[in-house]
């Protein structure tokens, strides 16, 4: 599949990770927004939140019990955002679904 979210969990194209077990792969975004930016996404090909089903949601779940440990390891101890753009109009540019954490300051609404 000619995905670059694929080809990364394929190590087919190189990333900074930053956690991985099974289901998920943490890395650090290539253009960060933020002095802390990490993607986390599932191995599975998932486009996007749309994709989301009955079926794979559990691998949501595991990510969602996943982002807090990355966050405590990143010392994100003021906080952090989590935001997962889907489609056109969110600005979504890689149809592989992924959960931005954002951290290291103190952040706007800009995001939003
Ligand atoms: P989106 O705009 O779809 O919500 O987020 C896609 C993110 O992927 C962007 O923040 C962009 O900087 C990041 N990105 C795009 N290509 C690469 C890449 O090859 N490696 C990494 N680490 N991040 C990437
Ligand atoms: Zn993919």
């Amino acid at each position: 599949m000619n995905c670059l979210f694929c080809k990364i969990v394929a190590g087919e194209i190189p990333s900074t990770k930053v956690y991985e077990d099974e289901t998920v792969l943490a890395f650090r975004d290539i253009n960060p927004m933020t002095p802390t930016h990490i993607l986390v996404i599932p191995k599975m090909h998932i486009p996007s939140v749309d994709g989301v089903t009955a079926e794979n949601s559990a691998v949501v779940a595991h990510i969602f019990e996943v982002i807090p440990t990355i966050a405590a390891a990143e010392k994100l101890v003021n906080g952090y955002r989590v935001v997962s753009n889907c489609g056109a109009d969110a600005g979504q540019t890689v149809q592989h679904l992924h959960f931005h954490i954002l951290g290291g300051r103190e952040l706007t609404l800009e995001m939003a």
